[in-house]
């Protein structure tokens, strides 16, 4: 079984990544969430409050033991839905460029990897996520934050030779807009 860790000790993530996490899962899993956060000491987390990200990793970690790596790319793909996008955000490349800064906003305290979106061409995006979130999870969310926005096909693929869930450090996903 996968064991997602922060990159390092004292790591915190807001609340509100928990609450969209719980709520992203379907009402008769949300207890079970609810009770597997609480077995790692988060219970009832509020949106502003901090929490450590040991204990939310730990979470995913068995979410993923109890309902399957599809959850995962379920509850990342859901977290822009649960999400109040900056209003100058108005593309699906304005929203890919800018995960990383609303990533940063929730997660503090020492390293954290991020999410580095480089523009190849006005219809063509390269992530590397050297953030300590699963493989599926990421793919979920960068789908998420594309489909909300794009208005034309958009596929996005992970490319490259290393991947988390093989024990790299980082995944390399691109996006193509059509
Ligand atoms: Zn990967």
């Amino acid at each position: 079984m996968p064991r997602y860790e922060p990159i390092e000790h004292g790591v915190e993530v807001l609340g509100s990544s928990i609450n969209s996490t719980i709520s992203s899962l379907p009402e008769n899993i949300e207890t079970i969430a609810n009770q597997i956060f609480a077995q790692h000491g988060i219970e009832n987390p509020v949106d502003e409050k901090w929490y450590p990200n040991e204990t939310n990793l730990a979470a995913l970690s068995e979410i993923y033991e109890k309902l399957g790596s599809s959850m995962l790319q379920k509850i990342g793909r859901d977290k822009p839905k649960n999400t109040v996008w900056p209003p100058d955000i108005e593309t699906a490349t304005d929203a890919v460029m800018s995960i990383n800064e609303a990533y940063q906003r929730n997660h503090r305290n020492g390293k954290v990897g991020g999410y580095h979106a480089e523009q190849i061409n006005p219809s063509h995006m390269k992530l590397t996520c050297n953030n300590p979130y699963p493989c599926q999870f990421d793919q979920g969310l960068i789908e998420g934050v594309v489909f909300k926005f794009a208005t034309e096909t958009a596929l996005v693929n992970e490319v490259g030779d290393e991947c988390r869930k093989e024990g790299g450090e980082q995944c390399t996903y691109e996006v193509h807009l059509y």
